[in-house]
């Protein structure tokens, strides 16, 4: 997956990369309207997933797990549907096995 996704914008359909880490929010490089904030992060790169001024959303889940991957659609829609607000941070648990007990604001403050 590497540092960055690839989303299709929600008003114009462009696909823009979004990347894990960002200052302020990502935007549609043509129509600038809020882009939907789904990311994949790693033990390497959740750190900077949680530095942002949005609510963030994380989402542990792991390949074996029939729940998560039917969760992930409903994970898609919301960031959709709330772009702007918050970033979905999905975290392979079993490829990042340390940021699960690291998740909360305690181990990540601001
Ligand atoms: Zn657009």
């Amino acid at each position: 997956m590497g540092d960055s996704n690839v989303v299709a914008c929600p008003s114009c359909k462009k696909k823009n990369r979004v990347p894990v880490a960002t200052a302020g929010k990502p935007q549609c490089a043509s129509c600038k309207a809020p882009l939907p904030w789904v990311v994949d992060a790693t033990d390497q790169t959740m750190a900077g997933a949680l530095d942002t001024q949005q609510l963030v959303l994380i989402d542990l889940w792991a390949p074996w797990c029939g729940p998560c991957r039917m969760v992930a659609p409903v994970l898609e829609q919301l960031a959709t549907q709330y772009a702007g607000r918050i970033t979905v941070v999905k975290v392979n648990v079993d490829d990042s096995p340390q940021s699960a007990p690291k998740t909360t604001p305690a181990a990540f403050p601001r």
